[in-house]
């Protein structure tokens, strides 16, 4: 092994861990196992540079037009949400009880702030 390739390995060694539960490699970073879904104890406890009160009051008043997604980042679901007029009220209507009751994740999967 070079020492190029050492140092790669270091590197990848450290933003990896390994899942407690199945043993599945994972980001550090990650929330979550993606392989079983146990929450990883590594990770710092992060949350959204994005607020859950805002994000709450868009969903009420403009949660047809997907506004509250175009705010947390996810443009992609938020156009699709503006064209289905928040899936006739139905879609918006979830995406507000997840952002009451927390489950709402910002365009990096990160829960909002409170
Ligand atoms: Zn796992």
């Amino acid at each position: 092994m070079t020492e190029q390739t050492m140092s790669n390995a270091t590197i990848a060694a450290q933003s990896m861990a390994f899942c407690t539960t199945c043993g599945e490699k994972i980001a550090k970073a990650a929330v979550a196992c993606p392989k079983c879904g146990a929450p990883n104890s590594l990770a710092e406890p992060m949350t959204s540079e994005k607020r859950m009160v805002p994000a709450a009051l868009l969903c009420f008043f403009l949660g047809a037009l997907g506004i509250h997604r175009f705010y947390v980042g996810k443009v992609g679901t938020g156009i699709l949400m503006l064209l289905t007029l928040g899936g006739l009220g139905i879609w918006t209507l979830i995406d507000l009880i997840m952002i009451i009751v927390g489950a709402f994740k910002d365009k990096q999967g990160l829960p909002l702030a409170r």
